[in-house]
């Protein structure tokens, strides 16, 4: 089964279409790189309830399909067939749990319509954990633990990304499968209340999961709008601080780029009960975009990576665990 993953994938944890109906699955294609792509893209957060992020879901399916560049997976086979056909693979995932309406059941409602990953908590204390901007911070709830143990039966991937520390932490001890930070990058390096600790990778490593890292301006600590350059070296910082840290079997790529960059910096302002000064203290948000996404193999090779290593921390990192977890 191992060798039906492409070696030489590019696989994007998290990134960000507008949740709107105007939303242009055209600009997916813009990862366009030698290596086959597979994008898992965000279909509601905090905000959404579960008709909004069905509704966002079922227009992007659809969109994909009538574009004829893309192709909707349900495995990491589907992924595959998708590279021999040179297809972008896409799939999708949840940021919060607010979708799920507090009824376990609807996990399986969204893993059907293509979500293979959620994490809990975005950023504020909900009903299954805390956030990382709370200053109170009680962990993963019981509700939380169970969810939890619903996405492991269902095969969706447990992601930590904006969670608390400690709802982090308790996510790893709960899963019985790998889990994932889709999108978050090392505190050791930058410090901000989104960056996650050692110890949190460490425990996520553990589970045998990977941390995919990001190229948001504001978690890299270069958010100017010059310093184009210096977010994807710092994205290859984090990626060679990760490696260091938990091993090259636990580190991949999650750039968090945001198609809707225009409406997420409005966002902020509009919906500011979800954010805080972590995010508003740097101007509008910068982030690495797709053409550079694609580039940072060959950064990594110029900084004298093997090709097995780049090849593990651009793709094969993230198939391995979907192949365990997705059913
Ligand atoms: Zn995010």
């Amino acid at each position: 089964m191992t060798e039906a993953v492409p070696a030489k994938l590019l696989w994007e944890q998290h990134c960000c279409l507008p949740l709107q109906p105007t939303a242009d699955i055209t600009e997916l294609a813009r990862y366009r790189t030698t290596r086959p792509v597979y994008l898992s893209v965000n279909v509601g957060y905090s905000p959404q309830n579960k008709t909004a992020a069905t509704e966002i879901a079922a227009d992007f399916r659809r969109k994909a399909i009538a574009d004829g560049r893309f192709r909707l997976v349900r495995t990491v086979a589907d992924i595959e067939e998708a590279a021999r056909d040179g297809a972008f693979a896409l799939a999708f995932d949840l940021e919060d749990s607010a979708p799920i309406e507090g009824e376990l059941d609807n996990a399986a409602h969204f893993y059907d319509l293509g979500v293979r990953s959620m994490l809990p908590t975005y950023n504020r204390a909900n009903s299954a954990g805390c956030g990382c901007l709370d200053t109170i911070d009680t962990g993963l709830t019981a509700y939380g633990k169970a969810l939890v143990q619903e996405m492991n039966r269902i095969g969706m991937l447990v992601d930590g990304s904006h969670c608390s520390i400690r709802t982090g932490l308790d996510l790893a001890d709960a899963t019985a499968q790998p889990m994932i930070y889709s999108h978050s990058n090392f505190a050791a390096l930058w410090k901000h209340p989104r960056n996650i600790t050692d110890d949190q990778a460490r425990a996520c490593a553990e589970t045998g999961g990977v941390i995919g890292v990001n190229g948001v301006g504001i978690f890299l600590g270069a958010n100017a709008p010059e310093q184009r350059g210096e977010r994807l070296r710092a994205m290859a910082d984090h990626l060679e601080y990760g490696v260091e840290l938990v091993g090259i079997e636990h580190v991949g790529i999650g750039s968090d780029y945001s198609f809707d960059h225009v409406d997420f910096n409005l966002e902020l302002q509009t919906n500011p009960q979800a954010f805080s000064d972590a995010y508003t203290a740097y101007g509008p948000l910068q982030w690495v975009p797709p053409e550079d996404t694609v580039t940072l193999d060959s950064v990594l090779a110029e900084r004298g990576w093997s090709p097995a290593d780049i090849d593990a921390v651009c793709g094969g990192n993230f198939a391995r665990v979907a192949r365990q977890v997705w059913r």
